[in-house]
């Protein structure tokens, strides 16, 4: 076969199709899907696409994790396999299309390489991580987590759900613990397309995110210690406000993501006052910093600014301060190799395109840990996910879908 020419598109009509089918498994309360991770939905979900898997030619394997390894091999039996991957689980309002585009764009390439006669050196594995979302078992990205080696299996096989089951009982119970070693597989390269999540593709009218960076973040738990008193008889001067120094804080993060533009985020979603009561001031505040970039130089330093301002407020107002990071990704910069293929790809389509950082975690980020790995996005409503209204259009879906499978041809290489 020649060099690819523009006729390598997937077929939009099928891909759409297949989105609408699975989407009637583990249907939510509103229009969207609730197929949380090793229910009885998820299981009924991984039957169906096993089966497409298996029309198309693949040849399924499964690991411990339960995540499903879909391959179509290559011409060179020495050649590591190129991956597309994302998630078939949801949130339990999800949409139907948060990591599940990204699963069925991997087999309609597939398909549509099959129609095309397209035959690649390396094989391409179409892959359905387990439990991405942590709705169900935090942490998120479990399965990805594990295969990267930053998640130990028997910690992932105890994570337990909101009523008490364990990961490993529910993987055992829904039939789908494989016997692949977990990680054991390499990869010559990672690409998973993905609705963008944010509103950014939308309002800028572009049709492909080229994401070259996924954030990385801290979540910095901070205790500040006080004295409770009554906020009626207590003078301004002997008072040891552990709330006053919490707003110092929040003021100063606001201030510290601001100076650190483009690209840095930090704010507070989560405070707790003690006793909270109307009356009494606060003897113990605890709340959550979370602060995301992309450069690990800036989120590093936005930390060490914000321990040490915090440390001076308190200090200036007699309130105790410690500090304990809760959580922590460090960022990822996506292979440029990769990132520039998917770029191509767009441009040979005449699609409109942009540069774009994932805001939110994705499997990828922990494929990269391992592997060379990218990102395709396309837009969604609104910037609206996590939400069963979640929305986007065919043609967003199959430009995305088509530049996934020029990307995927090009680095697996045509077979001669
Ligand atoms: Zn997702």
């Amino acid at each position: 076969m020649a060099a690819p020419g523009e006729n390598m598109r997937v077929n939009a009509d099928r891909l759409w199709d297949s989105l609408m089918e699975m989407a009637k498994i583990g249907p939510g309360v509103a229009g969207g899907n609730n197929r949380q991770t090793l229910t009885d939905a998820d299981a009924e979900g991984r039957k169906l696409f096993k089966r497409w898997c298996e029309a198309g030619g693949m040849t399924l394997s499964v690991d411990k994790m339960g995540t499903m390894f879909a391959t179509r091999p290559g011409t060179d039996p020495d050649a590591l396999p190129v991956y597309i991957g994302s998630h078939l689980d949801t949130q339990p309002t999800g949409g139907k299309y948060d990591g599940v585009l990204g699963v069925l764009s991997g087999l309609e390439v597939i398909r549509s390489m099959n129609d095309l006669g397209i035959r690649t050196k390396h094989p391409v594995v179409v892959t359905n991580w387990t439990n991405e979302e942590g709705a169900r078992f935090a942490p998120a990205m479990l399965a990805s987590g594990v295969f990267a080696g930053a998640i130990d299996l028997e910690y992932a096989y105890s994570r337990k759900d909101p009523d008490g089951k364990t990961f490993g009982d529910e993987l055992k119970r829904i039939g789908w613990v494989g016997e692949e070693e977990v990680g054991a597989r390499k990869m010559h390269a990672y690409f998973e397309y993905h609705i963008e999540q944010g509103p950014i593709l939308e309002a800028e009218n572009k049709q492909i995110g080229v994401v070259t960076h996924c954030q990385g973040l801290w979540w910095l738990e901070f205790t500040l210690t006080g004295r409770e008193a009554h906020t009626g008889s207590t003078p301004m001067n002997m008072r040891v406000n552990a709330g006053l120094a919490m707003a110092r804080i929040v003021e100063m993060v606001q201030t510290v993501a601001m100076e650190n533009q483009p690209g840095c985020v930090g704010g507070v979603g989560q405070m707790f006052f003690s006793p909270n009561s109307r009356n009494v001031l606060p003897g113990k505040v605890v709340f959550t910093v979370d602060i995301r970039s992309p450069d690990q130089a800036k989120l590093d330093g936005m930390r060490a600014r914000i321990e040490a301002e915090a440390a001076e407020i308190c200090e200036a107002l007699g309130v105790g301060c410690s500090v304990e990071a809760v959580g922590h990704f460090d960022p990822v910069t996506f292979d440029p190799t990769l990132v520039s293929a998917v770029r191509k790809a767009a441009e040979d389509l005449g699609y409109s395109h942009m540069n774009i950082i994932s805001g939110a975690g994705h499997d990828a980020c922990w494929a990269a840990k391992v592997a060379p790995a990218t990102m395709i996005m396309c837009p969604c409503v609104g910037g609206l996910s996590h939400n069963e209204a979640e929305d986007i259009s065919k043609e967003w879906a199959s430009a995305g879908a088509d530049v996934l499978l020029r990307a995927v041809v090009e680095t697996a290489g045509i077979a001669e």
